[in-house]
């Protein structure tokens, strides 16, 4: 085989394994055995230049700037739909195209509403070749570099049914790709993003298409625009477009009906919950194509189709009082004290503000009779404000202009939507926050010592950061309230035991803006020491893979802070670990990250435990049986035959003790 079709071979195959995992959701190949056919592929591209190609499986990691976006005129309008809510309308919406088309039964297409941005893919000749935004339905903005790193689209079609033309869906963020994100953000001590929706269509627009790559977006299509009608009825359309590679949700269906379109309303309204994803509605679309020409639109929407939106959740009750949370990193959020009210099920007492911007927006005021929504989201968000009910006296909330804790003016940097109280090292919950910070769970881990036990230590004047811990004696805690010597001792052991946590988790449990697990872990295994760490520059930090302006300046500001700088001292001279110790270096990796393996047999290199340790050190690992989670099964002497059949019907590779070895080099 020549090199040239070598390279296509692989490309091929990968396109394949693409489609299985991410439109399917039916992997065929290990993740392990993927990543090692993409670097194979890597490696090919790079030593044959010549043969590069844009749609490559290996540019989907993304790197394109774009600076500004291109405005591109639609070549055919994207358009909105009309809403209805209830089997009136829908019957209404009925007789009116019965009357248009002269036919008394009509058939459907039901689909689910998908809650992101939509899109517009231009195909020509089986390639992707464009991607535009909506916009205002006549002009959009092109973000092919940004959709190109979403996995699920095709940027090759495996067959062409279809010739040139314009496939339209919905980026949207599953909701448990948007959870991960979240934690991220709130552990580095950045604001979550407030719903999927709203963090879908963001990512769009971000300059950086390598930044779009490492988010989990996805895109669900529903509708082609393709003048010939080749295949008649809208869902017949449809599934040829999943034939070809594209990701067209199960949950699509034909109602002969507006009853059996009620029935399919009932069943999601109930399901909806159970989706990965949002969904606000469902659409009804006339299923034959040549009636759907006959209907045409109106100005602004299809007369084919109609949206069918489910019941948000709302209640109206009273706002009693808006109070004012300080977090760790000094970031105001407002918070509405409600008069409680059941809504979803469980009773709402408080709703989040956000920020002064969205007070002012719905002029929001105490006494006002103000509607609650639980949206996507975990906590629930006022959306109106009844201003009929609005008492005669009462004033337009004026938002504070101090610390509600240490009473210090607060700031409000540009582009920030939020206000920060500016006293780091002075304001009460920023400095409880902090050490609850270093003592939780995923950064140093300390057993015996609680958040709430942090602000009787610092009510009692006991600790004012985190190396004051490691001063704190016995006979010091016994006395607090609710504290019995055995607590106590095992307090200060927790304590103890913590200056054996390795330096990447210190340097997270540290609470430096912007640095959270992940960010640590680079940190610490480039920089290998806090010294060397406190002593970079600008320029040494952005040169580290995914350390970006804003996290480097972080760090260079807390490094620069002499509080800080006594602080890592002190933490120093207690015995923190404030370098990659040697010993935790040797043997380890990351190799084998998110891999569940099952071992199974008798070895000749390891014996068992050792080779679970080894999994385990190298960020894998060891599952007690075989499941469909299993990546790998690594087979000694003597394996049972039942784990050998279970293997092979779940098609998980079985590899040897060798081949073990070999995956760590
Ligand atoms: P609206 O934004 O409320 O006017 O609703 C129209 C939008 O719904 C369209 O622009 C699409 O982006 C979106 N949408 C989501 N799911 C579907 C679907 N299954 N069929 C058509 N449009 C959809
Ligand atoms: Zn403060």
């Amino acid at each position: 085989m020549s090199v040239e079709q070598q390279i296509n071979s692989l490309r091929e195959e990968l396109r394949q394994h693409n489609y299985n995992y991410y439109v399917l959701d039916n992997a065929t190949i290990s993740d392990y055995e993927f990543d090692l056919k993409l670097k194979e592929l890597e490696k090919l591209e790079l030593e044959n230049p010549q043969f590069f190609d844009i749609n490559s499986p290996t540019q989907r990691v993304g790197g394109e700037i774009t600076k500004n976006f291109k405005t591109v005129v639609h070549k055919n309008r994207m358009y909105s739909l009309d809403n209805s809510y209830s089997k009136e309308d829908l019957l209404d919406w009925e007789k009116r195209i019965q009357k248009m088309l002269g036919v008394n039964t009509i058939s459907y297409t039901c689909e689910l509403k998908y809650d992101g941005a939509s899109i517009n893919l231009s195909y020509e000749n089986g390639i992707l070749i464009s991607a535009v935004t909506r916009g205002d339905g006549f002009q959009g903005d092109e973000v092919t570099a940004n959709i190109k790193t979403i996995k699920s689209i095709p940027l090759i079609l495996q067959d062409n049914s279809f010739e040139n033309f314009e496939i339209r869906g919905e980026i949207i963020l599953p909701l448990d790709g948007f959870k991960k994100m979240n934690e991220e953000r709130v552990e580095a001590g950045e604001d979550p993003y407030s719903n999927p929706r709203n963090t879908a269509s963001g990512s769009l627009k971000l300059q950086d298409s390598a930044e779009v790559a490492k988010r989990p977006l996805d895109c669900l299509l529903y509708h082609i625009v393709e003048p010939s009608n080749k295949f008649k009825t809208h869902f017949r359309t449809l599934e040829e477009a999943r034939k070809i590679g594209f990701k067209i949700p199960q949950a699509i269906e034909v109602c002969q009906s507006i009853d059996e379109v009620i029935q399919f309303i009932e069943k999601w309204d109930e399901e909806r919950h159970n989706l990965p994803y949002e969904t606000d509605g469902i659409v009804v679309k006339v299923n034959s194509l040549a009636y759907q020409d006959e209907l045409g639109y109106t100005a602004k929407a299809p007369r084919w189709a109609i949206a069918y939106k489910f019941k948000t959740e709302q209640q109206s009750t009273i706002l009693n009082e808006i109070t004012y949370q300080v977090g760790r990193t000094g970031a105001i959020t407002p918070v509405a004290n409600l008069e409680p009210v059941e809504l979803a099920g469980t009773i709402v007492k408080r709703a989040s503000l956000h920020n002064a911007d969205q007070i002012e927006k719905l002029d929001i005021r105490i006494g006002d009779t103000v509607f609650v929504e639980k949206g996507g989201e975990i906590i629930p968000k006022i959306v109106g404000v009844e201003i009929s009910k609005r008492p005669i006296d009462s004033q337009p909330t004026k938002y504070i202009t101090n610390c509600p804790d240490c009473n210090t003016l607060l700031v409000r940097n540009e582009g920030d939507a939020k206000h920060y109280c500016p006293n780091e090292y002075g304001c009460p919950t920023q400095i409880t926050g902090r050490i609850q910070h270093y003592i939780s769970r995923k950064a140093m881990d300390i057993e015996g010592l609680g958040a709430e036990t942090v602000e009787l230590l610092f009510k009692e004047g006991l600790i004012g950061n985190y190396a004051d811990l490691y001063d704190l004696k016995v006979e010091q805690v016994i006395p607090l309230e609710r504290m019995a010597e055995k607590s106590a001792e095992n307090m200060i052991l927790g304590i103890e035991k913590s200056k054996e946590i390795p330096f990447e988790k210190v340097l997270f449990a540290l609470g430096i803006r912007y640095v959270g697990e992940t960010v640590a872990k680079k940190l610490a295994k480039h920089f290998k020491s806090m010294d060397n760490l406190m002593n970079a520059s600008f320029e040494d930090l952005i040169a580290v893979d995914e350390i970006g302006d804003r996290i480097a300046k972080s760090v260079i500001d807390f490094a620069s802070n002499l509080i800080n700088i006594q602080i890592i001292d002190r933490l120093k001279s207690y015995g923190v670990q404030f370098e990659v110790s040697e010993e935790s270096l040797e043997g380890k990796s990351e190799k084998l990250q998110g891999k569940i393996f099952v071992v199974s047999g008798v070895f000749t290199i390891f014996n068992r435990n050792e080779l679970k340790k080894s999994i385990e050190d190298n960020g894998g690992k060891v599952g007690s049986s075989i499941s469909k989670k299993t990546n790998f099964v690594i087979a000694g002497d003597n394996m049972g035959p039942s784990k050998f059949q279970k293997a092979e019907s779940l098609q998980i590779p079985i590899i040897s003790e060798s081949d073990y070895l070999e995956m760590l080099q």
